[in-house]
């Protein structure tokens, strides 16, 4: 069976990432999102479970003695983890999708672990619509919008030079179309269905894969 693939989308705060997720969930009817956990509270319309699962600090600190991530990090001020049991459970799935919608050390953190996992790097236009976007969301107050922006130089960096795929969300479509064929292309590469095509033309999984 084709293996299952761990998609990470990392962006600046306000560049359009939980947007884009949102939009790759609504094309990929199989595709499902890692829920992470943060120490900071819900915001706007979001729902514990769906968008986070929202913790104290005593609780999160639990988790991370209790080895419950396979990644944590500090961002603008509060703690987010990735669960070990998402990942397990992706990872037992065949031909599954899991987008995992982090910051950059996760991305990396992640990578490092599973190499054949593929990484995405949401830019903006420019700092300037960056900054324009993340006042039009009007869920965060003009300090945090400036720590956001603070962070995004940095990040944008760190994006450019560790990632193996870079949209740029200026078109909110166009952005789409560049992630599904992303995750399209990811699906064609030899290491997703190797195993599955071998079995298919008679090789058995023990056979030596032929050189070269
Ligand atoms: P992130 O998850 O990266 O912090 P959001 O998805 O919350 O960012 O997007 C930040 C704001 O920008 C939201 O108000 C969203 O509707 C808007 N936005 C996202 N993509 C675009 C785009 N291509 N053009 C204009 N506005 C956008
Ligand atoms: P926000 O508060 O805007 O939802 O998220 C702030 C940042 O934390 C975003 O860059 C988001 O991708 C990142 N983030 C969310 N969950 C995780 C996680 O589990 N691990 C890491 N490393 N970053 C996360």
């Amino acid at each position: 069976m084709a293996s299952p693939l761990l998609l990470i989308l990392s962006a600046p705060s306000g560049a359009g990432k939980t947007t884009l997720a949102r939009y790759l969930l609504a094309a990929e009817p199989d595709a499902r999102l890692s829920v992470s956990t943060t120490t900071r509270a819900p915001r706007g319309q979001e729902v514990e479970g769906r968008d986070y699962h929202f913790v104290g600090e005593a609780e999160f600190q639990r988790m991370v003695e209790g080895g419950e991530f396979l990644e944590w990090a500090r961002v603008h001020g509060f703690r987010y983890g990735t669960s070990r049991m998402v990942v397990e459970r992706a990872l037992r799935e065949a031909a599954s999708l899991t987008i995992f919608d982090i910051d950059v050390q996760g991305g990396s953190a992640i990578k490092s672990q599973f190499p054949q996992a593929v990484t995405v790097f949401i830019l903006p236009p420019s700092l300037a619509e960056l900054e324009a976007r993340l006042r039009g969301r009007g869920t965060d107050s003009e300090e945090v919008i400036q720590l956001r922006l603070e962070a995004a130089r940095s990040e944008i960096l760190r994006g450019l030079a560790e990632y193996d795929y870079l949209v740029v969300n200026r078109v909110l479509e166009e952005a789409g179309a560049d992630l599904s064929a992303i995750v399209r292309a990811a699906r064609c590469r030899a290491t997703y269905m190797r195993d599955e095509l071998r079995e298919a033309f008679g090789a058995s999984r023990s056979s030596p894969a032929p050189r070269g």
